[in-house]
């Protein structure tokens, strides 16, 4: 193989951005361009968190960054792969590189009449329309959903929230922290609503509840947060393989040994042939963009964590790590009134999970079980008394 001299990453979200930085830092002096239509890089929590209700800053790197590092910011949507020659076409140009990385996201699924929070640009406009005394409904209680509801809370904001399940999230956290969770929307004064839009404009959203009745609610603003679809176009016609994402290996290459795919629109193929799911959270688009800029590079991949998130809501931090969506029981430790673990073991006792809510450093510590599937006792797990911390000199690793 040539070596490498030139790589052009398509999207600059925080996969795109971790690409070029880690391309960087590990020593590469070849060309590194990103091509993104919004610009410089930036992040994307603070949209439905601090920068709803505030000035957060959402840079992933000051600008004089880019001069510094010579990577190349062009701003434009590319809407060409060349699959033979590693070129891609912005606004009539063609760019021409060794390799080419395509990081370009998810966009949230529309609802007729309603917003999306995807940009910034989408969160300035929902932000001008969030003030004290005003409606908004959000259809879709998820994470993103129920962060919009707490920060439109602090803002004096009535909101309503529909969802066609009667508790969201319990796959991601499991059932007793997800009913603590739905919990909290009422606390606040939110409004829930178990069903779905039936018609949505002319200030007002009607909702068909799970029960068939009909409900007319004020909305100046009606919010989708119904998850996100990723647009697989540009990879299918260059011909790369894909299947509800682009499919790459772990370490980001696609079926074209010249095009790698990072991020929210990256579906990871095991060697033993099992199609991941698409990851959809910051800390697995930065491991991807971490991977893939090695990868390139001929470095030895580092060993993946089991798969992290948080989500933050009235005041709460909430996480996850591994998986809670396993055959097993789930082990409950509550210390204080502040503090909550749920542990999921599976049905050999292996510890495949952890969510919590302020959870500290026991979550980190349960993810250094997990990856070791270490068989942990669960009166172990449910004695706040116990460190977790300090588990690991008690327990087995699992055999699976
Ligand atoms: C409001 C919000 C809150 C979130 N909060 C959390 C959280 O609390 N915790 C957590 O773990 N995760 C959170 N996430 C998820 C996390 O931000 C995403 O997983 C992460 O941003 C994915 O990064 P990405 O680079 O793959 O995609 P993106 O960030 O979507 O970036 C993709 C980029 O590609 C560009 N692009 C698209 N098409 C083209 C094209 N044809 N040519 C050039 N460029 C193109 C887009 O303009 C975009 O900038 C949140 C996401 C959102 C939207």
């Amino acid at each position: 193989m040539h070596p490498l001299r030139s790589v052009t990453v398509v999207g600059g979200g925080l996969a795109g951005f971790t690409v070029a930085a880690q391309l960087r830092a590990n020593g590469f002096d070849g060309t590194v361009r990103i091509v993104d239509p919004q610009g410089l890089p930036y992040d994307r929590p603070p949209l439905s968190k601090a920068y709803l209700t505030g000035d957060a800053t959402l840079e992933l790197a000051p600008s004089a960054w880019y001069d510094d590092n010579a990577v190349e910011v062009i701003t434009g949507r590319v809407t060409r792969l060349s699959a033979g020659t590693g070129g891609v076409l912005v606004g009539g140009r063609e760019l021409a590189s060794d390799a080419v990385v395509l990081a370009t996201g998810g966009l949230p699924r529309p609802l007729p009449g309603g917003r999306v929070l995807r940009t910034r640009a989408d969160a300035d406009r929902l932000r001008e329309t969030l003030r004290p005394g005003g409606e908004l409904v959000i259809v879709g209680a998820g994470l993103i959903g129920a962060e919009v509801a707490s920060s439109a809370r602090t803002l004096g904001v009535a909101v309503t929230l529909v969802d066609p399940v009667a508790v969201p999230l319990v796959p991601a956290v499991g059932p007793e922290l997800a009913v603590f969770l739905q919990a909290q929307h009422e606390k606040h004064g939110v409004r829930f609503l178990h069903g779905t839009p039936s018609r949505i404009g002319g200030g007002f959203a009607e909702i068909e509840r799970h029960d068939g009745e009909r409900v007319r609610v004020g909305a100046d603003t009606v919010l989708a947060a119904v998850g996100l679809e990723v647009h697989t176009g540009l990879a299918s016609s260059a011909g790369l393989a894909v299947d509800g994402g682009i499919v790459v290996d772990s370490a980001g290459r696609t079926s074209n040994p010249a095009i790698y795919a990072v991020g929210d629109i990256a579906r990871t193929r095991l060697p033993d042939g099992t199609l991941q799911r698409r990851g959809e959270h910051w800390e697995s688009a930065m491991l991807d963009g971490t991977a893939t800029a090695r990868s390139l590079l001929g470095l030895a991949a580092d060993t993946r964590p089991p798969p992290w998130f948080w989500s933050d809501r009235y005041g709460l931090h909430v996480e996850a790590v591994g998986t809670m969506a396993v055959p097993g029981k789930t082990v409950f430790r509550e210390s204080g009134p502040a503090s909550r673990l749920a542990f999921r073991l599976d049905t050999d006792g292996r510890l495949t999970g952890c969510a919590s809510i302020n959870g500290g450093k026991a979550l980190r510590a349960a993810r250094r079980l997990i990856a070791r599937a270490a068989v942990v006792a669960p009166e172990y797990l449910r004695d706040p008394a116990v460190d977790v911390r300090k588990l690991g000199r008690n327990t087995r690793a699992g055999t699976g």
